[in-house]
């Protein structure tokens, strides 16, 4: 199962082989895992893709994982590129790719286990002899989550919203703020995660975990990706399991947290969302975000909704219809030389202007 990839320097003596139950992989081996976490109706095993790279020299253990939300693709992609194009020769340490969690989830194209509708990521660490999404919870976080000593889990936005590319973090705890800061996004939403998410759970079990929110549901965004897998390497620098590359600084950033400005704007009535912006753009106070309409209204009856301070739109509703209620942007206010920074990229021209003088 293991195979020794060529051209490789030898191992190094201090690497320590990656095991798991039924298993191991060696210093200087991959090898690509079908793990039976479950049993469908049939008895037919339920297995999770799972490869292991164990570089030849010392380093971190990391786990990389995603579709914990069977419909969200982006980081199934983002762990397959790190799994099998990147080059690993001169990898110090061991990387963990989980690219589908929740494979049930998967095979169906929706969020939750079709099994009772569980929710995967609010079941972690899990529990022997509990429910089935416990169970399963369980196999995993045993096998693949407790030996790393940080991970990376990727979801995307819910089924009909979209979200810029962020990561959620647990900022309070320096090692897990240190992880959240290496993977060098613009947007950090710093909280406690909820109870039996993996970032959460794991974070608890001393393992820093963070999250990465990145599009939406039922998409491959290549855009998207392509950060995300900056980001990875980034990470992969700072812990020094690739001890030539360097940290990525993403031009500016902004950590958000509890007592910041930032809210979910809500439909005060149903109807049709006509949207003037998208997740990523700037919107000053008092800007129309959108209206709302129905069929029987005239143009001069439509609701707007008006943005309540500057921000940043980091999600946005992409299915525009609506009950009173539900959500249509999630809108984060920004210190001021953050601002600053945002306005220069978003009008590049104004910054050759300026160093011109
Ligand atoms: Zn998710």
């Amino acid at each position: 199962m293991s195979k020794r990839r060529d051209g490789r320097a030898p191992p190094d003596e201090m690497s320590e082989a990656f095991t798991y139950n039924g298993g191991r992989v060696d210093p200087g081996e991959s090898a690509n895992i079908r793990y039976g976490i479950s049993e469908t109706y049939l008895g037919d095993p339920v297995r999770i893709p799972v490869t292991v790279i164990n570089g030849a020299y010392p380093g971190p253990t990391v786990f990389l994982s995603a579709a914990a939300h069977g419909d969200e693709l982006n980081g199934i992609e983002v762990v397959r590129e790190v799994a099998h194009d990147w080059a690993h020769e001169n990898l110090h340490g061991t990387l963990v790719c989980l690219p589908v969690l929740n494979v049930p989830g998967f095979l169906a194209q929706q969020r939750y286990l079709p099994i009772y509708d569980r929710d995967l990521n609010r079941s972690f660490p899990g529990r022997e002899g509990s429910t089935s999404a416990n169970r399963m919870a369980h196999q995993i976080f045993t096998n693949f989550i407790e030996p790393c000593d940080l991970g990376i889990d990727f979801h995307t936005s819910t089924r009909g919203r979209t979200n810029m590319l962020h990561v959620r973090a647990d900022m309070d705890r320096p090692e897990v703020a240190r992880l959240a800061h290496a993977f060098s996004s613009n947007i950090i939403i710093g909280s406690e995660g909820p109870r039996g998410t993996l970032r959460q759970e794991a974070s608890d079990a001393d393992i820093p975990t963070i999250t990465i929110e990145m599009g939406e549901a039922h998409r491959f965004q290549r855009e998207l990706i392509d950060r995300a897998l900056t980001g990875v390497a980034s990470v992969l620098a700072e812990y020094r399991l690739h001890p030539d590359s360097s940290v990525h600084w993403p031009g500016w950033r902004t950590v958000i947290d509890d007592r910041d400005e930032k809210t979910w704007l809500r439909a005060d009535v149903g109807g049709i969302v006509d949207m003037k912006y998208t997740s990523g753009d700037l919107v000053h106070e008092g800007d129309v975000i959108c209206t709302i309409t129905n069929p029987f209204k005239e143009e001069e009856e439509v609701d707007t909704v008006e943005a309540p301070f500057t921000g940043l739109i980091v999600g946005i509703l992409e299915n525009p219809v609506v009950y009173p209620g539900n959500p249509l942007c999630h809108l984060v206010g920004l210190e001021q030389d953050t601002l600053l920074a945002l306005e220069r990229e978003l009008e590049p021209t104004a910054g050759v202007a300026t160093e011109l003088f």
